[in-house]
């Protein structure tokens, strides 16, 4: 077996108990060095800081990066995001978000009647630049006070999301749909579109379409199973993402994945949840998404058998009751849960 090295931010609230899970069941199957990092908002609170001024450097060496989840109630949400999570998405270079959703055995969706088959998404969010960029201010006063706030779409950054959207799409046979909103949206959002028809011309055996991202989000919950591999910008991903994880049964089970998909930078890896203060600490927490979020890590680092073998322990144990969360009907604890795992690989 390769020995993978592993850093792990495991951060705080349910951040810190999924992930001390999440890391006993990839220890059954994969061979990893493990490197912890104590930044967090708790950490912050301390030290001012969410990470050392050389954090990034600190963390550039290892092959790939799985951080729990970083929010404290009284810490405001732009200080973990601006402190920790988008100058690592940025610095290395991680532009896409991938988040998949799948209908799990014993898990209901809150749309009645929907099986595994009519359920299966996966969200490839643009992760870089869009929206949620720090262009802009705030002018005038008063009456007359007014804010500004620019979005920034590159052909380049454009084009690298919706490519890789294309390719995940030809490799899971599934069709590709491009989600805007460029009836409102009247420069950015056709420059998004363009980009896509070229890029499509180029994948003619991969079934795609446009949507408007409103009419999208109806859809994903009328038929589902008309939709695969659904990219979109930073913001109409990030909306769309979780969505599709609720229509699949909620937070507690949905993974995802901040790639650096040409390798110059290690990716991170952080389920869709936050740190849910409201059950940190009573080891109720679900560790199924992040189980599953080390999983799409492993399978990132070429353990495709690890991963596969990781999904398929989940399924199993979640077929009985007694493997469930609270969040899942289930009374199982967050280390029961994950020994179930473990028992089923
Ligand atoms: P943060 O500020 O860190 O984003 P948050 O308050 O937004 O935290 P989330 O973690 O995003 O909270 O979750 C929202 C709600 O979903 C929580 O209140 C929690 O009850 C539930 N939830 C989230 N993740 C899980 C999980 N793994 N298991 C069970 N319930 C969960
Ligand atoms: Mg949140």
């Amino acid at each position: 077996m390769t020995r993978h090295r592993i850093a792990v931010i495991p951060g705080d609230g349910i951040g810190v108990e999924v992930t001390a899970e999440a890391i006993r069941v990839v220890d059954a199957v994969a061979d990893v060095e493990w490197t912890s990092f104590d930044w967090s908002c708790q950490s912050y609170l301390d030290t001012g800081k969410m990470m050392p001024d050389d954090g990034l450097e600190q963390l550039r060496p290892f092959d790939a990066i799985l951080l729990g989840a970083v929010g404290y109630p009284g810490v405001p949400d732009h200080i973990s995001l601006w402190g920790l999570l988008i100058p690592i998405r940025r610095a290395f270079d991680q532009y896409v978000n991938v988040r998949p959703v799948k209908l799990l055995p014993g898990v209901q969706s809150p749309l009645r009647d929907r099986t595994a088959e009519d359920l299966q998404m996966i969200v490839v969010r643009e992760n870089s630049e869009g929206e949620y960029s720090n262009v802009g201010g705030r002018q005038g006063l008063g009456d007359y006070e007014m804010a500004l706030q620019t979005a920034v779409f590159t052909r380049h950054g454009v084009e690298r999301v919706v490519r890789y959207a294309f390719e995940l799409a030809r490799q899971q046979n599934l069709p590709v749909c491009s989600a805007t909103k460029s009836n409102g949206i009247v420069h950015t959002m056709p420059f998004w579109d363009e980009v896509f028809q070229d890029v499509a011309k180029e994948y003619e055996d991969v079934p795609s379409e446009q949507c408007l991202a409103d009419a999208l989000a109806a859809r994903m919950v009328m038929a589902p199973q008309t939709l695969g591999v659904v990219v979109a910008s930073n913001l109409f991903g990030d909306l769309l993402s979780d969505l599709s994880a609720a229509v699949a049964g909620g937070l507690g089970i949905a993974p995802a994945a901040n790639l650096n998909p040409q390798r110059t930078a290690p990716s991170m890896f952080e389920a869709v949840h936050g740190s849910a203060p409201d059950i940190a600490g009573k080891g109720i927490a679900n560790p199924v998404a992040q189980i599953l979020t080390a999983a799409m890590m492993l399978d990132h680092l070429g353990e495709t058998q690890a991963a596969v073998a990781i999904e398929q322990a989940i399924e199993r144990a979640l077929a009985d009751p007694g493997a469930r969360t609270p969040d899942l009907g289930g009374s199982a604890t967050t280390r029961g849960s994950a020994d179930a795992i473990i028992a089923a690989l």
